[in-house]
């Protein structure tokens, strides 16, 4: 195989460019201007000297680029009894253990890691991947030297995230979250293009990024904005301490970590 597979070159999707056989992005891969369609000719001559490629999954930020998730299963057993369940979609081998990688469109994006305690220890069963997170696909080369193959050349299907979590959640028994945070806010991402000027600006304080994010600042504690509250109450901050706490969803951090936030990482 030298080309990205055929379900994957659609319009709509984005690829980034990766080390040859390895996981590691080349560039910044959080920039768009390093995100790709299938037929780029810098991603093909990237593929034809042998480098690796990943497929961009379901973003947070309203590109949706096909708002796709992978199921990225890493336990075999697990697999085994999950796929009767999973509506037929394409499916890649993956190049390490061989396990395999479903690709669907759905509804709500969401990042699922469903563990299971040995030992004190937290093993990893499957994984959704989605927003934030990328999936390496073919023509890669895994690390062991195996390459990516596609298992089931069949269009991606649609699911919805409800039946994905009814039938990985069962699986879930260690005390860690299943559900993976990250932050989904327009309101961040209209706000983004305002920051990045004032970034430059050493003299950020808490309330001028507050200010430039849109949030009420005449209110304290006034309303989150990295989660739905109801009370539009539970977030407090001191401009002065240059902190900010958020009682009902907990993100609590400092001017550099709120922009950091903004700027999803
Ligand atoms: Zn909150």
């Amino acid at each position: 195989m030298t080309d990205i597979p055929l379900q994957l070159q659609q319009p709509q999707y984005r690829f980034i460019v990766l080390k040859s056989k390895s996981k590691t992005p080349i560039q910044k891969w959080t920039q768009t201007t390093n995100h790709y369609r299938y037929d780029n000719p810098y991603i093909k001559r990237h593929i034809t000297e042998g480098g690796n490629v990943a497929l961009i999954l379901g973003t947070k930020d309203g590109t949706s680029y096909g708002n796709i998730i992978a199921i990225d299963f890493d336990n075999e057993e697990v697999q085994q009894k999950c796929l009767p369940k999973l509506p037929k979609t394409f499916t890649i081998k993956s190049g390490g253990k061989g396990l395999l990688h479903l690709y669907y469109k759905t509804d709500k994006t969401r990042i699922l890691r469903i563990t299971k305690e040995i030992n004190g220890e937290n093993e990893r069963l499957v994984d959704v991947q989605g927003p934030g997170t990328i999936i390496v696909c073919p023509p890669s080369t895994h690390p062991s030297g195996k390459q990516y193959t596609v298992h089931d050349n069949s269009p991606i299907n649609f699911i919805e995230m409800k039946q994905v979590k009814e039938t990985l959640l069962p699986f879930h028994t260690s005390k860690l979250k299943a559900e993976q945070k990250y932050k989904t806010s327009q309101k961040t991402q209209k706000a983004k293009t305002g920051l990045l000027k004032n970034i430059t600006d050493l003299g950020l304080t808490i309330k001028q990024i507050m200010q430039d994010l849109g949030m009420n600042i005449n209110k304290n504690p006034t309303e989150c904005i990295f989660h739905n509250s109801k009370g539009k109450a539970s977030f407090s901050w001191d401009n002065s301490k240059g902190i900010y706490h958020c009682f009902g969803c907990g993100e609590k951090g400092n001017e550099l970590t709120l922009l950091r936030k903004l700027n999803g990482k």
